[in-house]
């Protein structure tokens, strides 16, 4: 088991650091979110779910890993409106590595921390001797040879209590890797000014400043550009984390689904035959389909006439609210319909009368084998907030509208902090709406520079922002073109390009 070396005690820290005085950023989602995104929830599920059929290991089990690697890593961290923490925790999930919260002896306050009002840490900011002091120690520091120091950023700087942190223990031969939160300052001279505070054996890293809407995705880019030994960024998929090279994503429930698919709405029963061989042969292995969708059975059938192995395919079906009164048996109709074995998912297709209960038949079908994964679409933060108490599995997967011209900036980091993956509908405006928005001039100019078409402009875009694709096609050229993503890469600048055309403009309800 990883050592916890300091209980994460940051409840009344964090909401008396939450007045956005200060320059760390916050986001609603990520201050909302309070569910440690790969330890609780993938727990939990990864329970019910292997009790049936051993799916991928989880998280957890990667950890001895890092322990047997023989060196170790500390992420010591000071919190203040959350983000830090979620980066630090991330940190630690990808490298096995301990953590550490630094702690205030005396919480900052709301007032502490009002900026330009001669408060508190005003004060100590612009206090060179200021010394704030921690309530706690680590225990044998020494043992530790990477150490990932996180901060937010206050007035250009690391707090004062950072300092303090530095000084409280005789560091030798140790590499420090800082990493800020701002929303705008660069980690710059912050962690510069750190480095007297030690002795000269030891290394620092140039560090790296991340934003408020930094995802899972972001910190692994970030650790594989690290000189880390090899042996401590854990070889195990991490739940949420995309893999790139397998094209695929563990979910909370331990089983990998792919990060690309098809979606079959409207897709007539011969269409759906057509398209999904074209989408086997082509190697794409994730099919999502819905009740509604009337082509339940024709979806199956092309499963079960496919050369490809059952368990390669991941497929998806929704029950519809006129389901939910007699969900336990909806579910064995979807099973009949579709002539398999097991469905790898059903979600609720959207929020309605009889939701939770219809939900709790969907865990009853995991516990009985018939579902490997369960999850919602079209539940947003405060839906999700009174939704998530009243059940006892995480959804693995919320799948909501999501493309440029609606990015739900706002709910994806939420969703994605509970160890839930997001997976978007309309990834390409959908029908009546493609025309405009794979001509918008901006994407167009990203595809030309690329040598690739709009389409995997927009698809890429989302995969890089951890949003996993189901377009909709019965074009067969079109469907080996939506899963030719990855060898290209978006640079910062083009996804800021592309989330800068978001408008807030929703293309549909269901
Ligand atoms: P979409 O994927 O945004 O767009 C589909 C349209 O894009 C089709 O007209 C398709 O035409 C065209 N297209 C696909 N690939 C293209 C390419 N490479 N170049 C040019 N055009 C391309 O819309 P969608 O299919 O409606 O949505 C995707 C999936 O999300 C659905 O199929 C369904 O599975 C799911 N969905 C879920 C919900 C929900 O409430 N949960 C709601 C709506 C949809 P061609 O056929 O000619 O390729």
């Amino acid at each position: 088991m990883k050592k916890l070396l300091a209980l994460l005690l940051s409840a009344l820290l964090l909401t008396s650091c939450g007045s956005g005085a200060v320059s760390e950023e916050q986001t609603d989602a990520t201050s909302s979110a309070t569910v440690d995104t790969t330890t609780d929830t993938t727990t939990e599920a990864t329970t019910t779910s292997s009790e049936e059929s051993e799916p991928t290991p989880s998280t957890t089990e990667s950890e001895p890993e890092a322990e047997a690697s023989g060196s170790k890593i500390l992420v010591a961290y000071f919190p203040c409106t959350g983000m830090t923490e979620q980066i630090a925790e991330w940190i630690a999930s990808e490298t096995g590595a301990d953590i550490y919260e630094i702690v205030a002896a005396d919480p900052y306050t709301d007032e502490d921390l009002a900026y330009y009002t001669g408060g508190r840490a005003d004060q100590e900011q612009s206090d060179d001797s200021a010394r704030p002091e921690i309530d706690g120690e680590v225990e044998d520091i020494s043992q530790y040879d990477i150490i990932f120091l996180g901060y937010p950023i206050w007035h250009g700087q690391a707090p004062k209590i950072v300092y303090t942190f530095l000084e409280s223990y005789d560091l030798e031969n140790v590499t420090i890797i800082p990493f800020c939160t701002s929303h705008s300052s660069g980690i710059g001279s912050s962690a510069e000014n750190l480095h007297s505070l030690v002795s000269d054996t030891v290394t620092w890293d140039s560090g790296r400043r991340f934003s408020g809407d930094a995802t899972e995705s972001d910190i692994t880019e970030w650790l594989e550009t690290l000189d880390l030994p090899e042996s401590e960024v854990s070889e195990v998929s991490q739940v949420g984390v995309f893999n790139f090279e397998t094209k695929t994503v563990l979910l909370n429930s331990g089983y990998e689904m792919p990060i690309v698919g098809l979606g079959t709405y409207s897709l007539t029963d011969d269409e759906c035959a057509v398209s999904i061989e074209a989408l086997l042969e082509a190697g794409g292995r994730l099919i999502d389909t819905a009740y509604m969708y009337g082509n339940e059975a024709a979806v199956g059938e092309a499963i079960r006439n496919s050369d490809v192995p059952r368990e390669e395919i991941f497929v998806i079906t929704k029950l519809y609210p006129t389901q939910y009164s007699y969900a336990a048996e909806a579910i064995d109709d979807a099973l009949e319909r579709m002539g398999l074995d097991y469905i790898d998912m059903i979600i609720l297709h959207h929020p309605g009368d009889g939701d939770v209960e219809a939900y709790l038949a969907l865990e009853q079908a995991v516990a009985d084998g018939k579902v490997r994964s369960i999850g919602l679409s079209n539940w947003y933060v405060e839906e999700l907030e009174e939704f998530l108490p009243q059940v006892n599995i995480t959804p693995a997967l919320v799948q909501n509208e999501i493309h440029p011209y609606y990015q739900e900036n706002d709910v994806i980091p939420y969703i994605q902090s509970l160890g839930i993956v997001v997976q978007g509908w309309y990834p390409l405006g959908g029908r009546g709406h493609t025309s405009e928005l794979l001509n918008d001039e901006t994407i167009v100019a990203i595809a030309e520079a690329h040598g690739v078409s709009s389409a995997q402009v927009i698809l890429r875009w989302n995969l890089q922002k951890g949003v996993v694709v189901i377009p909709g096609s019965s074009n067969p050229d079109h469907i080996r073109e939506n899963l030719d993503l990855f060898d290209f890469e978006l640079t910062d600048d083009e996804m800021a390009a592309i989330n800068a055309l978001d408008r807030n403009e929703k293309h549909d309800w269901y």
